[in-house]
């Protein structure tokens, strides 16, 4: 039997001599790993499509246990990202965060759609921090977390200074301060965008542009709660995190 998926490649991993095992998130099933046999030689017609990050289409056999990725077509190789460390960078830890956060052949179009919409950002000339800020407050309810965005997390005030608390998992209003000690104070910009990043559709983003100071603000939220929360501890993001330090200091 044979299924043709769109996708994008999340994983890939030698194997032998020639082959890779390709790890694909699709539009029609999830996630979806296949044997690339062949696909480390160059001259072979599945060298290009493999390669972390294609979108295309794949053709996948067998419907028991790994199928065999017989044939593939290109429809982008996101080049940008794949020409720039940086955006690679990015790009490495969006496709992790993904395979660490979902189980094999668990549909679930919204999430590739989010998946495909981000690359396409990052590829494109949008702020790499703020696609990602966004797709980690997105993946939030995938990994089954769901902080208090709209409202004070204790006493539900929506009119209000906010920061937020790992505590009370959500915003936290001036009123209430003194029932978390550890609350994480935030510009009200900050906030803004925290929601708007949180409710808005990934397909409306503007042209958006965030203050250095508010980027940093923003990051250091969302990783504090990511440390606390997700159980992740993923390479990619502490790869991120050196790059940031590098660019301070140059
Ligand atoms: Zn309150």
């Amino acid at each position: 039997m044979v299924e043709k998926y769109e996708g994008i490649v999340i994983k890939t991993i030698d194997y032998g001599e020639s082959n890779k095992i390709v790890t694909i998130f699709t539009r029609e099933a999830g996630k979806i790993a296949g044997m690339a046999r062949g696909a480390k030689k160059t001259n072979s017609r599945l060298a290009g499509p493999t390669q972390l990050f294609s979108y295309g289409y794949f053709m996948i056999y067998g419907n028991r246990g790994m199928g065999a990725l017989q044939q593939a077509e290109l429809i982008s190789s996101l080049r940008a990202i794949r020409e720039d460390i940086f955006k690679t960078a990015y790009a490495t830890y969006i496709v992790e965060l993904i395979d660490k956060a979902t189980g094999e052949k668990e549909r679930n179009p919204f999430l590739f759609e989010l998946l495909h919409q981000t690359m396409q950002y990052i590829n494109e000339e949008y702020d790499p921090d703020i696609v990602t800020n966004i797709f980690e407050m997105k993946m939030l309810n995938v990994l089954g977390l769901y902080p208090e965005m709209n409202r004070c997390a204790v006493c539900g005030n929506t009119e209000a200074q906010f920061g937020f608390s790992i505590k009370e998992n959500g915003l936290i209003c001036h009123e209430c301060f003194e029932k978390d000690p550890h609350f994480f104070p935030l510009s009200q910009t900050s906030v803004k965008l925290l929601r708007l990043f949180y409710f808005f559709d990934i397909h409306r983003l503007g042209s958006i542009s965030v203050k250095p100071e508010t980027k940093k603000e923003l990051k250091n939220v969302i990783s504090l709660y990511y440390d606390e929360y997700s159980g992740l501890n993923l390479k990619s993001k502490r790869f991120l995190d050196q790059l940031d330090k590098l660019k301070d200091q140059i």
